[in-house]
């Protein structure tokens, strides 16, 4: 039997609307190098209608890819509500690739038009020549060297443009959003969601299980706009009526301890690399106040148990884990604790790598494709499905990363009865000494607990006896050392000795990929290459 309910189709535009007619006093901050402006959410999206009718003028209709080459900023928001609402596909080009990269992601998208901030022109000069489908570049700022040939100016576009569009109507399953994967593990992919998927992770993003933004909080948005949509913030931030502070491209410990102070957001949003800076700088300064943050969640990347607890020793701030991946929009699992009988069996929560929350069905398999028990012991794949998780990749790439309809994750750990999920490794990082796997996750994460360590990475090393064996990269904290007895001790009473490695190599700093995770295809090309320094241990 059919159910009497109307089917009202999920589109970007009623979040746009709504967020506009109810939250239009809420705030956006943006940094800049002078200060910070702020407009109200009713600014933000009369702006959007202003550049909707300029991008209609300049041929953008329905599909067109609008690619934006831009910071963390107000302008960037306006480019997402109204390039998917007018029914074009928003498509944000990470400001980090490689030249090959990026003209390698502008010509499969088949971009017509790139909105580029001032302070991005060079890479986007660089690639120019080789990105024949771009017809128009607009320029928020001014390219004064004239690097880019003919530009359009973002904001002499809207000064003519009326704040009236119609935003028309739309199949829900239509294409909104292009994201490629930053590809940690190989070539970029390019993932696209609809109206309905961003939608619903928008609403799964206000729901006090997950990450529970609302009307009271207010976001620090350090995962950069070019990275999975900065999680979805700006669409989730115009349904929940929460204020954004954007820090363009402001992204040092030195600078979030300072918007922290002085524009006291509620809750932080940003990969473990840049919350291990904020607790350095810190460090650095006498006083520090973290009073306004309820949390900080951090996702993208493992979360060390040390730094969940420094923050709440040292900070009194709750870090809450998250995971997802691009194909998944991205948020799937956030570790809330669900009631815990002591601080230290809190943290243990916290510690892991998330609970999968509702709308997405997980399951984990082994090698075979067989399923595996969720009893928080057995390790295998993660594998999803849902609303808001990718059927496919863009063109078709990548079809075995699906299986009978759920999404291959790449992703190898375990799962509680509780829907827990511990990431252990990434199936391309997984060390396989001797037939058995051991963590380099969890190796890194015991090794950033050491007093002297900033940061550690491990990655698989060919080994003669071994097949292979951990290779572990350590950055000390300026002024601090040990030796790698120290360290090998002090890791001996975390895991069973045979995970402890034998190679050493102390660096000065982890190649992080473009969205700053450790890049441990750089670190394993090294050390194939010679150009690591090893200490090996006796
Ligand atoms: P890329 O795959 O190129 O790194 P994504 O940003 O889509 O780009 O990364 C998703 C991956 O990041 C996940 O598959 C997982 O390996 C890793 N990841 C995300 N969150 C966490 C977390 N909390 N703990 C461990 N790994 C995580």
């Amino acid at each position: 039997m059919k159910s009497t309910m109307q089917d009202a189709p999920l589109l970007i535009r009623d979040i746009v609307l709504r967020g506009e007619q109810i939250y239009g006093t809420k705030q956006v901050f943006t940094l800049t190098p002078q200060g910070v402006d702020v407009a109200s959410f009713s600014q933000v999206a009369a702006n959007a209608r202003r550049l909707a009718n300029a991008f209609a003028r300049l041929g953008v209709s329905a599909d067109t890819r609008v690619a934006t080459l831009m910071w963390n900023t107000q302008a960037h928001m306006e480019v997402y509500l109204a390039t998917p609402t007018m029914g074009a596909i928003l498509h944000t080009l990470n400001v980090r690739l490689f030249p090959e990269q990026l003209s390698f992601i502008i010509n499969d998208a088949e971009d017509y038009v790139i909105v580029v901030e001032e302070t991005l022109i060079p890479i986007l000069a660089r690639v120019r020549s080789l990105i024949p489908s771009v017809r128009h570049i607009i320029v928020k700022g001014h390219d004064s060297e004239g690097l880019l040939g003919d530009v359009l100016n973002y904001d002499e576009l809207l000064a003519v443009e009326t704040d009236h569009f119609d935003w028309p109507d739309l199949d829900e399953r239509q294409a909104a959003i292009l994201c490629y994967t930053s590809g940690t593990t190989g070539d970029p992919k390019g993932v696209l969601y609809s109206h309905r998927s961003t939608w619903l992770h928008s609403m799964a993003s206000t729901v006090t299980n997950s990450v529970g933004l609302s009307e009271s909080d207010r976001v620090l948005a350090v995962v950069p706009m070019f990275h999975v949509n900065a999680w979805g913030l700006v669409y989730t931030a115009f349904m929940a009526g929460t204020d954004l502070i954007m820090p363009n491209m402001l992204f040092k410990g030195e600078y979030l301890l300072s918007m922290i102070e002085q524009l006291r957001p509620t809750i932080a949003l940003g990969v473990p690399t840049i919350w291990n800076d904020l607790l350095r700088a810190a460090s650095e300064k006498t006083t520090s106040d973290f009073s306004s943050l309820r949390g900080i969640l951090a996702g993208g990347a493992a979360v060390p148990r040390s730094m969940i607890e420094a923050f709440k020793e040292r900070h009194g701030v709750d870090v809450i884990q998250g995971w997802g991946m691009t194909e998944t929009s991205p948020l799937a699992a956030v570790a809330i604790p669900p009631g815990a009988s002591s601080p230290e069996e809190e943290i243990t929560y916290r510690a892991k790598t998330g609970r999968i929350i509702a709308g997405i069905e997980v399951r984990l398999k082994d090698v075979d494709g067989q399923a595996l028990p969720w009893d928080g012991v057995s390790v295998g794949e993660f594998e999803l499905r849902g609303p808001w998780v990718t059927g496919s990749y863009y063109h078709g790439q990548g079809s075995e990363s699906f299986r009978d309809g759920w999404l291959r994750t790449g992703d190898i750990g375990t799962l509680d009865a509780q829907g827990f999920m511990v990431i252990t490794d990434r199936t391309k990082d997984v060390i396989k000494s001797g037939g058995e796997w051991i963590s380099s996750v969890d190796l890194e994460n015991k090794l950033m607990g050491h007093p002297a360590v900033f940061e550690a990475a491990v990655v698989a090393v060919p080994d003669d006896r071994w097949d292979e064996r951990p290779l572990a990269c350590v950055v000390f904290r300026s002024d601090q050392t040990a030796t790698v007895e120290e360290l090998a001790t002090f890791l001996a009473d975390h895991v069973v000795k045979w995970w402890i490695p034998e190679r050493w190599a102390f660096v000065e700093s982890i190649p992080k990929t473009s969205v700053g995770k450790f890049d441990k295809k750089v670190l394993r090309a090294s050390y194939a290459a010679g150009a690591l320094e090893i200490t090996q241990r006796s």
